[in-house]
Order: C-alpha cells, then structure tokens, then sequence
C-alpha cells in the first residue's frame, strides 16, 4: 500500500523524500489516527533530527496531493491524519474523546454546491467531520 502511494506521489510529479516516505510508513502502520506528534515520535525512532515543523511541512503538502486526509478534533485544538487510501469519504469525530471513524459515504455533490457559489469561486474538493458522542463516552456519561 505504501508503494502504491509513493507510485501516485511520483506520477503527480512530487519528489519522494527520506521525510515523506518516512510519514507515509509511520501512517500505514498505525490503525488509529496518530497526531503529527505521534508521527514525529515514530520517525526519531529511525531519524532523530527530524522535527515537528518538517513533519507540518510534509503533511501539509501530502494533504494538497490528495493522499493523505487531516481530521479536525474540536475543542482539542487537534488534528489527526490518515492515509487517504480509500475513495473519498467522511469522519465521526467524538466530541468526548476525540477519536475519529471513518463514515464511508459523502452526502455532498460539488457540482451542486458550485451553482450556489457561483462561476467566480473554483470549488475543487471539500472536507467535512460528524460530530456526535461514542457508545464508550455515552455509556461513561450515564
Ligand atoms: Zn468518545
Ligand atoms: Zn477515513
Ligand atoms: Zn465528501
């Protein structure tokens, strides 16, 4: 899966980095979102000198390549990220703990809301998180 990605990253003319390559691993072996500090924390493992605003820097643009997706937790002031290997999709975000699931459905047509922004704004994708309560923080809050 990791080559898949890398395979994608190069045909859309992105150059693999020892970093890139690095958080596209540390990414496909998690099976919880990690936060970019949980993604740091696995690359010094291998690469100490690597540091946060790098890891920032790399997300960032794997994010504007389309492969990896980034998971607003509100009122955390958190964000965590996955590999974007399925189709287009959506997340159920816990407003109790913060984890996220991935909802694999989109109830938003672009085409549809390009007519109500009108010929001026170019819409070229959209993001957009559930908020709602897990059977863990439900049951905890009874
Ligand atoms: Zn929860
Ligand atoms: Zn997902
Ligand atoms: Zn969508």
């Amino acid at each position: 899966m990791t080559e898949k990605i890398i395979q994608m990253l190069r045909d859309r003319g992105c150059k693999i980095t020892p970093q890139r390559r690095a958080i596209i691993q540390v990414l496909a072996s998690f099976d919880k979102f990690p936060t970019a500090q949980e993604i740091l924390d696995h690359i010094h493992q291998k690469d100490p000198d690597v540091g946060l605003d790098t890891v920032y820097r790399n997300l960032n643009l794997l994010i504007s390549m389309g492969v990896i997706n980034q998971i607003s937790v509100p009122g955390k002031d958190l964000k965590v990220f996955e590999l974007a290997h399925d189709k287009h999709h959506h997340h159920l975000v816990c407003l109790g703990c913060g984890e996220a699931n991935c909802l694999n459905y989109c109830p938003i047509d672009d085409s549809e809301i390009q007519k109500s922004a009108g010929p001026g704004f170019k819409i070229v994708g959209h993001s957009l998180e559930i908020y709602g309560y897990c059977p863990k923080c439900r049951a905890a809050a009874r």
